[in-house]
């Protein structure tokens, strides 16, 4: 393995380390605490300004690539985008992942991802029945709406595992938003699934991101209590959190595999938070809590002709002022009765 450059570091000393692509806004599911718009922004990068953005971070230190949006899988070219990124391992890139919905991922796209050099798949699912996953995704055709979109997610694990994805290894898992009195009902069943499947669920918090989802801390349902209630069902063993890693581990005593939480709002992870965030518009972020006035567009330095060293340039600046710590800021707030603040730049540009 390459050992790659050293990254620049932040005012709170904190390495770049990720780098998470959003290719789209636009999804083809409306699940409402993330509402996505339902067209792009205009001026969308060109694939080659992709790679250049891409090749920008990894030259400054960056080890992991996250594919994301919206939802990566309609965008047309995000398998020759990860063929372009996967020679960039022999300076320094370790990992190419994707997030995604799975609802579009046939066998032949599982396969032709892995065969362009993906390592990681997350696939999201809220409920394990069709009619939560139907309120969850914001279907309206109802449960059998949902359950189309459930078997279709169902079938995507199977077509990752067998294109290669192997989810003992974590190159396969599973992200489910478990929203207070919304889909809690669901937190059993879909450990139930996840550990059928032997696929690592990953429960996340509800998260104050963009301004049209309706957050409100009432809504969330806590880490602890999720561990909790998959804890009285079958027995869990902490495993802790990776450094620079957003989920919390566990494992089952009885030997189930592993599940991770996402204590995004309860449990803040800023203080050693190493994710650089880049919109389907070229617009950086170093928080995902942001407001959009944050973002810092990078477009000037994508334009024929300048050189690919202002580009690095450009956003080592970015990161060696970034002084985010936004989740913990929340959380002083509240301890101390001020309302934090609250214009956010939405979940599904950002690319979560
Ligand atoms: N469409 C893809 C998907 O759903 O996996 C990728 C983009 S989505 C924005 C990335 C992740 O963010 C998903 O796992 C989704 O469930 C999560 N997410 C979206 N809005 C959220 C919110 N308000 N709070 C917590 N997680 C959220
Ligand atoms: Fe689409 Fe993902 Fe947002 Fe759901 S969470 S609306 S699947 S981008």
């Amino acid at each position: 393995m390459e050992p790659g450059p050293v990254p620049p570091l932040d005012t709170h000393g904190r390495p770049l380390g990720v780098l998470r692509l959003s290719l789209t806004a636009r999804c083809n599911l409306a699940c409402p605490y993330c509402l996505p718009d339902d067209r792009d922004p205009p001026g969308l990068l060109s694939q080659a300004q992709r790679l250049a953005v891409v090749e920008a971070a990894v030259a400054l230190g960056a080890r992991r690539l996250r594919l994301t949006g919206g939802e990566p899988l309609l965008h047309p070219g995000l398998e020759a985008l990860v063929a372009a990124t996967a020679p960039l391992r022999a300076r320094g890139l370790r990992e190419i992942s994707l997030t995604s919905n799975g609802v579009l991922l046939t066998a032949e796209r599982a396969r032709s991802l892995r065969a362009a050099g993906l390592d990681r798949l997350t696939l999201s699912l809220d409920g394990a029945s069709g009619a939560a996953v139907a309120m969850m995704a914001g279907l309206t055709g109802g449960a059998s709406a949902g359950e189309t979109v459930l078997r279709k997610v169902l079938a995507a694990l199977g077509h990752a595992r067998d294109a290669g994805f192997d989810p003992g290894a974590g190159q396969l898992k599973l992200n489910a938003v478990i929203q207070q009195g919304r889909n809690e009902d669901q937190l059993l069943p879909l450990a139930t699934l996840a550990r059928d499947l032997g696929v690592e669920l990953r429960l996340i918090e509800f998260m104050d991101v963009g301004n049209r989802n309706g957050w409100r801390p009432d809504a969330v349902l806590s880490a602890t209590e999720m561990v909790e209630r998959v804890n009285s069902r079958w027995p869990l063993n902490t495993l802790g959190r990776e450094q620079h890693g957003t989920a919390s581990r566990w494992s089952y005593r009885d030997g189930g595999g592993r599940l991770g939480v996402v204590a995004s709002v309860s449990q803040p992870f800023c203080g050693d938070c190493d994710r650089l965030r880049i919109t389907a518009d070229g617009v950086a972020y170093t928080c995902l809590f942001s407001a959009p006035a944050q973002g810092h567009d990078l477009r000037p330095w994508l334009r024929p002709g300048v050189p690919q060293e202002a580009l690095r340039e450009a956003l080592a600046g970015l990161w060696r002022q970034r002084g985010d710590r936004w989740s913990e800021e929340r959380q002083e707030a509240w301890r101390q009765g001020v309302p934090p603040p609250v214009r956010h730049a939405e979940m599904a540009y950002l690319g979560g």
